[in-house]
């Protein structure tokens, strides 16, 4: 594997592999590793023949007062795992690296970007889709891997590709949990173990509302409250949002039909926690 810090030594890699007429894999991550950050990756490895993967921890993504100091980071374990799973290039460029002027120029995705998440971090979506659109010019004509778990983020990159005509296939993948639901996540090392253990209400929540629908309830509105009454009985979790939508637009919907999906975020203790379903699935 080789790691590398500039876009100028991607480019060298990039060059090559066009050469050898590769396709390539690319995962973007903030680093921190994880099973679901893996799982996106042996996918990138089994359907590519270079697979890269990328950990920055994208500043133009948080805004003021969040945890873009604090942001949990492990660079030598994320490097041996990236080894041990055969990653072939490791990008992780510094801020200097990505933003080495005052950034101008921003992506803006209208509709997707300012509701659910994006009521709560209206400077999020932009940071993510800007830095998601460097990425993919960095590296050019690949399939890019990401994770259903930020379901809306999936929606926002996919749409951005499309628009904007990036040689790009983007591919989501099913959110990798705990035996216990909880969706894994870098933020999860915020947790205390009794709140580890509280933030399932959000995972069992989304479970109980997907057998009710499976069951025959189509009433958006009868669903979220039994997800509030769920999550308002554990007393460690406080719901921000729970919200029911078409599932690429975005958009809200009364009645649950096929395509929907239902997305929530909750503060358990310092971390600040999603997750979403797809009602006719289910957590599995
Ligand atoms: P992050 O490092 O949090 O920016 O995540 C990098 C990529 O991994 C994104 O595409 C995430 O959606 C994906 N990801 C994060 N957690 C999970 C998970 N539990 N299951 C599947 N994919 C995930």
């Amino acid at each position: 594997m080789r790691l590398v810090t500039q876009v100028s030594e991607v480019h060298e890699f990039i060059d090559e592999y066009r050469v050898q007429k590769s396709t390539v894999g690319l995962v973007p991550t903030m680093g921190f590793l994880h099973e679901g950050h893996t799982s996106l990756m042996q996918r990138a490895g089994n359907e590519n023949d270079k697979t890269i993967v990328t950990i920055f921890v994208n500043p133009l993504q948080f805004a003021e007062g969040e945890d873009l100091s604090s942001y949990p980071q492990n660079l030598e374990k994320d490097i041996s795992e990236c080894e041990a799973i055969g990653i072939d290039l490791l990008f992780v460029p510094s801020s200097e690296e990505m933003y080495s002027q005052p950034i101008l120029t921003s992506v803006q995705i209208d509709q997707l970007m300012n509701t659910i998440e994006g009521a709560s971090r209206p400077t999020h979506f932009s940071g993510v889709a800007t830095v998601v659109a460097k990425l993919f010019n960095i590296v050019g004509p690949c399939n890019a891997y990401f994770g259903e778990k930020d379901w809306q983020q999936l929606q926002v990159i996919s749409t951005m590709a499309r628009d904007l005509s990036f040689r790009v296939k983007v591919l989501g993948c099913p959110t990798v949990r705990q035996p216990n639901g909880l969706a894994l996540s870098s933020r999860n090392a915020y947790l205390s173990l009794e709140e580890r253990k509280a933030a399932t209400a959000l995972s069992r929540s989304l479970q109980i509302a997907s057998e009710n629908v499976q069951a025959g309830e189509t009433s958006a509105a009868v669903i979220k409250s039994q997800i509030v009454d769920e999550i308002t009985d554990e007393a460690l979790v406080t719901l921000e949002y729970v919200e029911i939508v078409e599932g690429n637009s975005l958009i809200t919907i009364d009645q649950i039909f096929e395509g929907a999906r239902i997305l929530i975020a909750a503060k358990v203790g310092k971390a600040r926690l999603i997750d979403n379903v797809d009602p006719y699935f289910g957590i599995k």
